[in-house]
């Protein structure tokens, strides 16, 4: 029952992009990031994945 699974485009990106209100870097990272290594301020989920 050969079903040909070829479809492994299952791309379920757990990582979300954060940026720093202060000096807009943007930081892809699956947890809070916490605070701006740069600037120390802090991030904002900025893509939330589409659920
Ligand atoms: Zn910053």
């Amino acid at each position: 029952m050969p079903h040909g699974q070829d479809v492994e485009d299952d791309t379920a990106d757990h990582s979300s992009k954060y940026e720093c209100l202060e000096c807009g870097a943007i930081v892809e990272s699956e947890t809070h990031p916490g605070e701006c290594p740069e600037c120390g301020g802090d991030f904002q989920n900025r893509a939330k994945s589409l659920e």
